[in-house]
């Protein structure tokens, strides 16, 4: 026997042969057992899906002699003579070549008589849209009212150019891309019957290559066969086929959405050596974008037509980046495709727009910078509580506070280069300190200054100092001033809950060896924090994390214990109050700028 080509060989001869189009074969197999066939029908799809194999299957099934849920049996003399183009009355027709009013005429001459050897007539019109407009005319006719012996089957893939009075006497059936997982399958199973052995990706290749056409895949998998290896490797489709590897596509998006140059333009290279054709690149590239997008919007996934692991692949690089990111330089990526059809120098092109894709910088969505500054406000609000205390136990102790404070500024130069205190997110060095109030204070003394990170960089390095020696003697343990930040990400990572209530304390401190003190301004901040198996479960993390046994422990100090609390109105205060005002704290950072002078009456003051 002759050399059949997969498409030939592989056609379906019965329904249940057919791959993807379930509910199309459903309706017309129920049709078929109810005997409720309509005398006019119509397959309408892109090329490749199955059209022209679903007529003749039900050409077969309407003259099958088998029981009528069992047809086409394919095995009967009618089914038979169908099947080996034998049948004289099976017109097959192809709507291009015959397209004029004189062939309409000669069919219709042909079906006025009644069949020869079976039941009914059938006459499948291919590519029927390009029948003349007369040729439609005379075929109205019959459509309207159709001998009982004789059905008639169309196939399409431009159902937009059949004038309207033929589709209302049709009944309509739209054939779908066939998904990506079903070819995966049907192809996986007929290379092996074939003998090959082929690689899953692949076979991902071809099947994203036939994008969803049956027939465009099995010339491509013909091609493969034809290629002579037994066992068929990715690397050998791409060349085969001429394709651009998936892995180089991904890497040149990847590279541009990390905005890295020399990875984009090596991908470029690689492209051009590979003598890719341009415009099909592009489209691959921008299908690339596609599917990121779609990844990032919730419930889209179905609509991304790819095998399970490549869909995975997609889904893990959309992760990194924001929606508004992917869009926008899919927006960019779109101008250069319309670029590239004028360019003379289209490598050119595309490396300049490339560089403009990678210039342009990250999008931050709104939502999330709101969420940030929702996150900076608590701190900013921290920070003036552990103010507040700081000044509440300046007022009990001012000797020893003092002290320790000049001294410490004493220490300071000594040791530019230590980390500046996490709740302070002004640099400020102490010794810039402006000594704002000292002018219209009364009571002034140098550690009463507004600026608020100050305070904070004291009380710190005091802390640090100490430690410093700790970790030079036990290298993996971690600090629990420095590392604070870091271990309130570890135990987010792990309760978010947790993590958050951390972000309450209004300090954190090791005072004593072995013991981790958290304050709380208020104790509702860390009610479900003492809790007798949070407790534990935080002792836990501490342990984990600072490679130290700590025992965590909780101080919510009395709210209205120091003289301060009623000498609110003292004009210091009222400024100092001012200075910690988490708007004007945060106008300072907006505007990396220091709290100076602070006046408070008319202006003429
Ligand atoms: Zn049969």
């Amino acid at each position: 026997m002759s050399y059949l080509v997969l498409a030939r060989k592989s056609r379906p001869q019965k329904f249940d042969q057919v791959v993807g189009q379930r509910p199309i074969v459903k309706t017309l197999q129920n049709s078929i057992a109810r005997n409720r066939i309509a005398h006019a029908i119509l397959f309408s799809g892109v090329r490749g899906v199955g059209k022209t194999t679903l007529a003749r299957i039900m050409a077969k099934a309407i003259n099958c002699q088998a029981e009528r849920t069992e047809r086409p049996c394919d095995n009967c003399p009618s089914c038979k003579e169908i099947a080996t183009g034998a049948s004289l009355d099976l017109y097959e027709i192809d709507g291009a070549s015959n397209r004029g009013i004189q062939e309409i005429r000669e069919l219709k001459e042909k079906i006025r008589f009644l069949p020869t050897s079976s039941e009914f007539k059938v006459i499948i019109i291919d590519e029927v849209h390009m029948l003349t407009t007369e040729a439609f005319n005379a075929l109205l006719k019959t459509l309207e009212e159709p001998p009982a012996h004789v059905y008639f089957m169309f196939a399409t893939t431009e159902i937009h150019k059949i004038p309207i009075t033929i589709l209302s006497r049709c009944q309509q059936y739209e054939l779908k891309r066939v998904p990506a997982k079903e070819l995966y399958d049907h192809f996986g199973r007929l290379a092996g019957e074939e003998g090959f052995d082929i690689d899953p990706a692949a076979l991902s290749l071809i099947v994203r290559e036939a994008g969803g056409s049956i027939r465009d895949g099995l010339s491509l998998l013909d091609q493969m066969f034809s290629f002579g290896e037994k066992n068929i490797e990715t690397s050998d489709v791409v060349e085969v086929l001429g394709l651009v590897n998936r892995a180089v596509l991904m890497r040149l998006t990847k590279a541009l959405l990390e905005g890295e140059r020399s990875d984009a333009f090596l991908c470029l290279e690689e492209i051009f050596d590979f003598g890719m054709d341009i415009k099909r690149f592009m489209e691959d590239l921008l299908d690339q974008f596609r599917t990121l997008l779609l990844c990032k919007i919730e419930g889209c996934a179905q609509l991304i037509d790819l095998p399970q692991e490549e869909l995975l692949d997609f889904q893990g690089v959309s992760e990194n980046y924001s929606s508004e990111t992917i869009h926008l330089k899919l927006s960019l990526l779109m101008s250069i495709a319309e670029d590239l059809r004028f360019s003379a120098q289209p490598r050119l092109t595309l490396e300049t727009s490339f560089l403009k894709i990678i210039e342009a910088t990250n999008v931050v969505p709104l939502s999330s910078l709101l969420g940030q500054l929702d996150q900076i406000l608590p701190q900013l609000t921290e920070t003036q509580s552990l103010q507040k205390q700081a000044v509440k136990s300046e007022a009990t102790e001012p000797l020893k506070k003092k002290k320790s404070l000049e001294t410490n500024h004493l220490k300071a130069p000594e040791k530019p280069g230590d980390s500046p205190p996490p709740t302070s997110p002004s640099p400020a060095p102490p010794t810039d300190k402006p000594a704002a109030d000292a002018n219209e204070a009364p009571q002034k003394s140098p550690q009463s200054a507004p600026s608020q990170s100050e305070e904070a960089g004291d009380t710190q390095e005091i802390t640090s100092s100490k430690k410093s020696h700790e970790l030079e003697i036990h290298p993996n343990e971690k600090d629990v001033r420095k590392d604070w930040p870091q271990f309130i990400e570890y135990v987010k990572d792990r309760k978010v809950w947790m993590a958050q209530d951390l972000q309450r304390a209004d300090s954190a401190k090791q005072e004593v060896e072995g013991e981790l003190h958290l304050t709380f301004a208020d104790a509702v901040n860390c009610s479900l924090l003492r809790q007798k198996e949070n407790h534990q479960l935080l002792t836990e993390f501490a342990l984990d994390f600072f490679q130290k046994p700590l025992k965590v422990k909780f101080t919510v100090p009395e709210i209205d214990d120091t003289p301060d609390a009623n000498g609110d109105d003292s004009p210091h205060k009222k400024r100092q109050q001012l200075a910690n005002d988490p708007l004007v704290i945060m106008a300072a950072e907006i505007f990396n700028g220091q709290i100076g002078d602070i006046r408070i009456g008319p202006r003429s003051r």
